[in-house]
């Protein structure tokens, strides 16, 4: 699964790292069970025939498990099962007395099976799903919305709408017939075996999974959809999205066929499965979800075509993460949840294959440094390890089992070589084809493969927590000709975190060049030294970044600006430039900065000096920016723009920003500048943002950076339009962005509060969601209340938010002072005196910590009365 971006405001600084991102969490909603269960029975074919009762939002289900006894004994057969009255049972066509009892449907047998017997069980229910399937309707605020209804089934939540066996640990042939109206389409796993015509203008679509598959991985997708038909190698390969987002089709989606065959040459196993359909679907619960054969995708991250050419890399992200799922999650599944990391790991890794192969290494190089550092500085995650039995705090698993687990491969492959590693990957896949796999099967397939032991690379990287924090000193003897490097592990060693063995390549330049020079470094602290043949000039640990880690290498400015300059892999040029942005009055600081925001070879080394430009916020580090505008790649712009919002009292660069905000040819680009002028309270931008808000843009982009200039801005004039915008009726993810917005509105206005509470009972998911962070940012005590109430509403003993207690905790102290602590001030960026990067960087941190949120809160909110399938 991919996780869930919510229309959340966030401050034009963390906007960049939030995009990088590109998602946020929505993953193995309830995986409380860490262990997988004894199985009864063993599930081979599933047939299920669906209707739909779209007033009552209810699901007619009729179906039919053919399975085999795994045990003597046996009295009854029992199912998962929620949300439903079954009307009847049939065992063998057969009745047969059935009951329901705590999420489980027990079906009672004439007499005890015995060991290989097989039953045919026949189940006629019907039910108001809670999870697991959803309804997307047209109502009296949105009369334009397409019908739609999808499902979701990861975690556990299939059994919301089919009876069956839910859990990962057991895998069957499916049917799935979906009798719809008439102008319908319909999308699901495997094969399209026919559609035919039913009573009442509606026909019957019926779809088959020959090759056995996980429960969670059943779906299907029906409603009024428009469908653009594909082939590669005679499989029919379908995008799909809601009728009218048609001119997103093409910009979204024409790598597919690319990725079909990079991934099979790559893993070395041809895609294995009847069909690839990618369908767009509204209000989708995660970004993207890789069901098999049939993935299902959000229409918040289909590309406008005319939004195509300000993506460096369209959607290939969310789209490649899912098709590697198809072999690492599909084809081979995680038998438990504990193993989750064995599909988004993978998956994970998979979609920076896919960026390295499409749009280069230094491109893939990037998103590894990105996601270091975000990783490094997660104290959560820092001490779980990947592979944690204690999952149900999901914070602590996700970043783990997404994130890092892709480093982890991506190390494994630095250590192991392209050769190795790929013949492993083959020999894994297909030693396990078909099949639910734990840890131990990567191990034993690795080694099995390539002979190689990769016990203590696994033990420390997935079993253990943490990763290397290295303090490193370099010393230069002349007499001797030899560099001496001191190197330190600093991570606290405690827990599940111990000191690491890792290979480090360290680089030595000297007049004469590079030598690179292997060493392995295991010991909390070691010296070691190196014969070179004169002063060096630039020393670089661990060159390339490859191994998971933070530095603290202290080296003066000339061999920053050096290493910005001359280093030849991505993560050490932008090292450098982080590094440098901490160089206070020295002008060739800001000169190498600004030669490197113009014109380094790769464009995020470009963003990273614009950020290190940013900070510094010097006259010479303004000008500098400025003259970055003309960089050719939008997003490298966007960043550029983004700084500007922090040139306070600078006339210049306020004249920029409007003639940007104008004039770029980047909508994005314009949409960034106006979220500058916001930030810095130029006069004249309430008018001009009320002037933008009402042209249109494609996808509304502009409309959502207007809303987000006006929350910046903080004009009490504009608070009529806010409360217009968050009204129902506008567009839910514009709704979402003006709440956004207003929580950060007139503090003392306490009308602005009570909407929001209002709102807190909305019936879209995305507008309560706003609601709850947008009356957290007001540090307003009336909310405490209402949010006490709306954390007691949940099932609160499966997944305690604690975050939303920490809200709650603050607002309190916020309204006791002399003590008082006011949580806004930490999450409104117009508060913080520009450039200071401390508080800059405990935003990025809080806002990541509120997006991690994100899934818990889902959970208290589908526990709510107001939710969208009631
Ligand atoms: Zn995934």
């Amino acid at each position: 699964m991919t996780r869930l971006n919510k229309g959340l405001y966030f401050p034009t600084h963390v906007a960049a790292a939030l995009l990088a991102l590109a998602a946020i969490f929505v993953l193995a909603a309830r995986a409380d069970r860490p262990y997988a269960p004894s199985r009864d029975y063993h599930l081979q074919n599933v047939r299920v025939a669906l209707r739909f009762d779209l007033d009552q939002r209810k699901v007619i289900g009729d179906v039919t498990h053919t399975l085999s006894v795994l045990h003597d004994g046996l009295k009854h057969l029992d199912f998962d099962c929620a949300d439903m009255t079954i009307s009847s049972a049939r065992v063998n066509g057969k009745d047969a007395p059935f009951e329901l009892r705590e999420n489980k449907l027990l079906v009672n047998l004439a007499q005890p099976a015995k060991v290989g017997e097989k039953f045919e069980v026949q189940i006629r229910y019907e039910g108001k799903p809670t999870a697991g399937l959803y309804f997307i309707l047209p109502d009296k605020d949105n009369p334009n919305q397409a019908k739609e209804v999808w499902t979701q089934g990861e975690a556990e939540d299939t059994h919301h709408y089919i009876p069956i066996y839910d859990y990962p640990n057991d895998r069957t042939a499916t049917e799935m017939v979906l009798t719809v109206p008439g102008d319908w389409l319909t999308v699901s796993n495997g094969k399209l075996l026919g559609v035919q015509d039913a009573p009442g203008g509606m026909k019957t679509w019926t779809w088959r999974q020959s090759l056995p598959i996980s429960t969670y991985l059943i779906s299907f997708v029906a409603g009024e959809y428009k469908e653009k038909k594909d082939t590669w190698h005679n499989l029919p390969v379908t995008y799909n999205v809601p009728r009218g987002m048609e001119d997103t089709l093409e910009a979204t989606f024409s790598h597919t066929k690319q990725m079909l065959d990079f991934f099979s040459e790559r893993f070395g196993v041809a895609y294995p499965w009847d069909q690839y359909a990618q369908t767009a679907v509204d209000d989708f619960v995660a970004s993207g979800m890789e069901n098999v054969s049939a993935t299902t995708l959000t229409t918040r991250d289909m590309v406008h075509a005319d939004l195509a050419s300000e993506r460096a890399e369209a959607a290939d992200g969310l789209l490649s993460h899912e098709l590697t799922h198809q072999w690492f999650g599909d084809l081979v599944t995680c038998k438990d949840w504990t193993n989750t990391w064995l599909n988004e790991g993978f998956a994970t890794f998979g979609a920076t294959l896919w960026e390295e192969h499409k749009y280069g290494v230094d491109a893939a190089a990037y998103r590894y440094w990105r996601d270091q550092n975000t990783w490094m500085v997660s104290r959560n995650l820092f001490t779980v390890p990947i592979l944690e039995r204690n999952i149900n705090d999901s914070v602590e698993y996700v970043g783990n089992v997404y994130e890092k687990a892709g480093w982890v491969m991506h190390m494994l492959r630095e250590q192991l070589g392209d050769e190795a590693f790929f013949r492993a990957l083959k020999h894994y896949l297909e030693a396990n084809r078909l099949q639910n796999v734990v840890t131990a099967d990567l191990v034993k397939a690795v080694e099995e493969s390539t002979g190689t032991n990769v016990d203590q690379f696994f033990e420390q990287w997935i079993y253990g927590a943490g990763a290397p924090r290295f303090s490193v000193k370099s010393a230069y003897d002349a007499a001797a000709k030899k560099v001496s490097l001191d190197v330190k592990q600093t991570q606290k060693v405690e827990g599940r975190v111990g000191l690491f063995h890792v290979p480090v390549n360290v680089a030595i330049t000297t007049a004469s060049g590079e030598q690179v020079f292997p060493i392995q470094v295991s010991k909390a602290d070691e010296a070691f030294t190196f014969s070179v043949d004169g002063p060096p000039l630039l020393v670089l640990f661990d060159k390339g970044d490859t191994i998971l880690k933070s530095l603290d290498f202290e080296k003066p400015p000339e061999e920053w600006i050096r290493q910005l300059q001359t280093a030849q892999d991505v993560p050490d040029r932008a090292d450098a430039a982080v590094a440098l942005g901490s160089v206070k009055d020295n002008d060739a600081a800001v000169a190498a900065l600004g030669e490197a925001a113009q014109r380094d070879r790769f464009w995020g080394v470009r963003n990273e000096a614009l950020r290190a430009l940013g900070r510094l916020n010097s006259p010479a580090a303004r000008k500098q920016v400025l003259a970055a505008l003309s960089n050719e790649q939008p997003w490298v712009r966007q960043v550029a723009v983004e700084q500007m919002g922090l040139f306070q009292h600078d006339e210049e660069a306020a004249k920029r920003l409007q003639s940007v905000a104008r004039d770029d040819k980047a909508y994005s680009v314009r949409g960034i500048a106006l979220q500058s002028l916001g930030q810095l309270k130029e006069p004249g931008t309430a008018a001009l943002l009320e002037k933008v808000l009402r042209a249109p843009s494609p996808h509304n982009v502009l409309q959502v950076s207007t809303l987000r200039a006006m929350g910046a801005l903080d004009d009490p004039s504009l608070d009529p339009t806010l409360l217009e915008w968050s009204a129902a009726g506008k567009p839910d993810f514009l709704r979402g962005v003006a709440i956004g917005a207003l929580g950060r509105a007139d503090r003392k206005n306490h009308d602005i509060t009570a909407r929001l509470i209002e709102y807190l009972h909305d019936s879209s998911f995305d507008i309560r969601f706003a609601a709850i962070f947008a009356l957290g940012r007001r540090g307003d005590p009336t909310a405490i209340e209402p949010l006490e109430a709306l954390l007691k509403s949940g099932q609160l003993s499966l997944s305690m938010p604690h975050s939303l207690e920490d809200l709650i905790r603050e607002l309190k102290a916020a309204a006791t002072p002399p003590a008082a602590k006011d949580l806004s001030k930490d999450l409104n960026v117009a508060d913080t005196s520009a450039g200071n990067q401390a508080v800059l960087e405990r935003l990025d941190r809080l806002e990541r910590a509120l997006m991690e949120m994100n899934e818990r809160l889902r959970k208290i909110e589908s526990a709510l009365p107001a939710g969208k399938s009631d």
